[in-house]
């Protein structure tokens, strides 16, 4: 991601996992070595990447999709990276947004780490302030994952009785500036890679807490891992400052998966429905960041059609670097939803 001038502001990748043969599945769909490409059924696309290393680690990914975003926030850009796909896909796995200990070569452990290793290597002429927050989208509304009372929530809130601090939604604000606030929400600041690692295990614990309380609402809610920095550069002999803020969003989307398969009573249908609007809303407005003629005659984009993309409105497009990994099973049973995930990602490029 040397250049990336507002035709290149997405960059979408695909990342095929593992196939876990219980009886009767097979592999349906093949990536074209050599080349960013997969086939499933007739269909054929072409990405900016294409992965189907049996691991995180033994993949490039990191290097290829994220490494260049990290580089960018320390010169001031944000960034945005969205692990999208089908529920058991492997989002979770890849963000490292799970709390079973398998979460060391995930995404964000490998950001975090390569963030420490820069700011030891600079901190000689460069103060810098780091602060994590971690929010949930659920239902259209945003929740904060660190807040020290939340401990997920109680069935009774489930049931729409409990009114505990927790519950209590975060509003989003725009700023004079254009940029985006969140009204209240936890900014833990951390100085070490380990203490960073610790806002993510915990948040993610309070995540799985409230799916385990909710019936698996995890699937059904978008996790967005937020770190924000801010540099101090030392410029010399006199007392002026460099002063450098951005901020890389790191984001489990909700499960692509049509309502209809995560079940018919009415609950179940409204929370499809809301997702399916972030999601929706999400890539129309990356489909509208791609569109050259549209961006050039100022075109709408539609932020603020959802929370998610108003969330994340001042880290995707513009000059920020977004990079979507549109995750695959290549399990036979999943081909449809596969081919949804392959032609939502297509859409964004
Ligand atoms: P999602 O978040 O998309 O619903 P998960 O990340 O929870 O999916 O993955 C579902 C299951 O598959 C988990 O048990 C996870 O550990 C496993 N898994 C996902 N990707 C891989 C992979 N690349 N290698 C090994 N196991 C994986
Ligand atoms: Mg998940």
């Amino acid at each position: 991601m040397d250049k990336m001038d507002g035709s290149e502001s997405v960059r979408v990748a695909v990342n095929v996992r593992p196939l876990v043969t219980p009886a009767g599945c097979s592999d349906c769909i093949s990536v074209t070595p050599g080349e960013p490409q997969v086939q499933i059924g007739a269909h054929s696309f072409t990405f900016d990447y294409v992965y189907n290393a049996s691991s995180i680690t033994s993949s490039s990914i990191f290097d290829d999709c994220v490494a260049p975003l990290v580089d960018a926030l320390f010169h001031g850009y944000n960034a945005t990276v969205l692990a999208y796909g089908q529920t058991g896909s492997g989002k979770t796995y890849m963000m490292g947004t799970n709390c079973n200990g398998e979460s060391t070569n995930g995404i964000i452990p490998k950001v975090t780490q390569k963030i420490f290793r820069h700011v030891e290597e600079t901190k000689g002429n460069t103060e810098y302030l780091l602060r994590v927050s971690f929010i949930e989208i659920y239902k259209e509304e945003a929740f904060d994952l660190l807040e020290s009372s939340n401990t997920g929530y109680s069935k009774a809130d489930w049931n729409g009785k409990g009114t505990g601090p927790s519950r209590a939604p975060i509003q989003i604000r725009e700023t004079a500036n254009g940029g985006i606030s969140l009204a209240g929400v936890t900014e833990a600041e951390v100085t070490s890679q380990e203490e960073m690692a610790s806002f993510l295990l915990r948040g993610s614990v309070c995540r799985a807490t409230r799916s385990t309380n909710m019936n698996s609402q995890s699937s059904r809610s978008h996790a967005i891992f937020t770190i924000s920095m801010e540099q101090k550069r030392i410029a010399g002999v006199t007392s002026e400052y460099d002063i450098i803020s951005a901020k890389l969003h790191l984001v489990d989307l909700a499960g692509s998966e049509q309502a209809k398969k995560t079940g018919a009573d009415g609950t179940l249908l409204r929370e499809g429905i809301h997702i399916n609007r972030g999601l929706l809303a999400l890539g129309n407005v990356i489909s509208a960041l791609g569109d050259d003629k549209k961006r050039k005659e100022g075109g709408h984009v539609p932020y603020r059609d959802s929370k998610l993309t108003r969330l994340l409105q001042d880290s995707l497009g513009g000059n920020s670097k977004t990079v979507m990994i549109a995750c695959v099973s290549p399990a036979d049973t999943n081909a449809e939803e596969t081919l949804n995930t392959l032609k939502y990602a297509n859409r964004a490029r």
